[in-house]
């Protein structure tokens, strides 16, 4: 399906202006690579109606294949839907969170999966309250989870009063002085007045500042009317969307966010407690067009990567004076290649594999330590003398022992450059060069 997606892409090019003619193909590959996402099918319509206005007309861009100029408009504007920029959590202290959604959806790990990161974020003492009286295993389950993360607990296992024990949380809560309280619900298997009623005595009682519903990822069609009935009895703030780590392509996150209007906040990747991610939307919507494609990759570094500026570079390779400053330019050009995560979602069969923050964090540090460096010690990194390092590394906000990493790094890096210089080695740069 991607495959032909891309296909459909490619073969609109040699045209001046982009209409609707050469599009048409392109938007109708488009709309199925959403619909197997699970989109919803009026969603899917829409969006594409939406595509089709903003692409009709324009010029083809110098430098930028039309396939190419398509995809772009295509995941801004998905992009944009999946609402960028508005995933914070309300920034009350004491926080009160109410999770909402169907049986089996992971209202349960979710709870917990949000206490351990807001914990780690800095709230105090955070408190789960069990309101699914329903199954007993239900509250043991979540106190299991909760003593594995050191979660404050709140539970009653002979009260059938759900207000009450919310109450009864609510209390225990402010007594340990938590600024984050977090309130699991029941869920059924389809949306019922009953259910609805529960949670809604439950939030008059509590006042939550966050209504989250918990949705599983794979739900489908069926995610509108879920979130829908929930949001009108309920007024949601949120959405947490779980099981992302299997098939599911995370169509339901599109239809749910373009009809309630809600915001996703959060994303479970896995049944560990830190399988949980805050939503990043380019993610998603590289995900949901599942765009495998090695051509798009290639030609995204292209049109990224600076001609005059690689040229300089192996310049500065091939005479061995490459300095701590032209590593920092090198890894700027990296990073405007896009994330990483963007760039695996590009490689065929690799779009569903999420990455850790772990590459991006790193490349982070090690500009900014080189940003904490004067220009001269930048092109002259002998100077770094122990007392400079450890201004670095204060300035960098890293310990002195990463300063110490980079530079080594560096130096390995430099002494290969030389090897290098020799008439192999620009045999070898050339080769390299293609
Ligand atoms: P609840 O009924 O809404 O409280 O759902 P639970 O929290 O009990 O979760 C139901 C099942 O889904 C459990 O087996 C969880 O381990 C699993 N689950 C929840 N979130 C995720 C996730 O993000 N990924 C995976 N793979 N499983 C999850
Ligand atoms: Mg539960």
């Amino acid at each position: 399906l991607s495959d032909k997606l891309s296909s459909a892409l490619r073969n609109v090019r040699g045209v001046g202006k982009l209409s609707e003619d050469n599009m048409a193909d392109a938007l109708k590959e488009v709309r199925t690579a959403l619909l197997s996402a699970d989109v919803h099918f009026k969603v899917a319509r829409q969006f594409v109606d939406k595509v089709r206005e903003q692409v009709v007309g324009q010029e083809v861009l110098k430098g930028v294949t039309p396939g190419q100029q398509i995809i772009k408009i295509i995941s801004d504007e998905l992009e944009q839907l999946l609402g960028s920029g508005e995933t914070q959590l309300n920034p009350k202290k004491p926080l009160k969170v109410l999770m909402v959604g169907l049986h089996g959806s992971g209202k349960t790990t979710s709870t917990a999966k949000l206490g351990r990161l807001l914990k780690k974020k800095g709230y105090a003492s955070p408190h789960v309250v069990a309101c699914d009286i329903y199954r007993p295993a239900a509250i043991d389950q979540l106190e299991i989870l909760a003593q594995a993360n050191e979660l404050g607990f709140t539970c009653d296992r002979t009260s059938k009063d759900v207000p009450a024990i919310g109450r009864a949380g609510l209390a225990a809560a402010k007594a340990a002085g938590s600024e984050l309280i977090i309130f699991d619900t029941a869920g059924r298997l389809q949306i019922d007045e009953d259910l609805i009623k529960e949670v809604q005595r439950l939030k008059d009682v509590v006042v939550p500042d966050e209504i989250i519903l918990v949705a599983d990822g794979a739900l489908g069609q069926e995610a509108v009317n879920v979130a829908k009935a929930f949001h009108e009895a309920l007024g949601l703030t949120g959405l947490i969307l779980t099981k992302l780590d299997g098939d599911a392509r995370g169509g339901a996150a599109l239809s749910i966010k373009s009809i309630t209007g809600v915001p996703i906040k959060f994303v479970g990747v896995g049944e560990k407690t830190e399988d949980f991610e805050t939503f990043h939307p380019d993610r998603l919507a590289s995900r949901i067009l599942g765009m495998g494609d090695v051509v798009s990759l290639v030609e995204k570094a292209q049109e990224n990567i600076d001609e005059k500026e690689a040229e300089r570079m192996a310049e500065k390779l091939r005479k061995a004076d490459f300095n701590l400053e032209d590593f920092l330019a090198q890894m700027q050009q990296v990073k405007k290649m896009g994330s990483m995560q963007s760039i695996m979602g590009m490689l065929p069969g690799m779009n569903n594999v999420q990455l850790d923050d772990g590459h991006e964090k790193q490349m982070g540090r090690t500009e900014a330590i080189i940003q904490s460096m004067t220009l001269q010690e930048r092109r002259k990194p002998m100077i770094l003398n122990g007392s400079r390092r450890m201004r670095i590394a204060n300035g960098a906000g890293v310990k002195v022992v990463e300063v110490n990493q980079l530079l080594k790094q560096f130096q390995q890096m430099q002494k290969m450059m030389k090897m290098m210089k020799g008439s192999k080695g620009r045999k070898m740069m050339k080769k390299m060069q293609g």
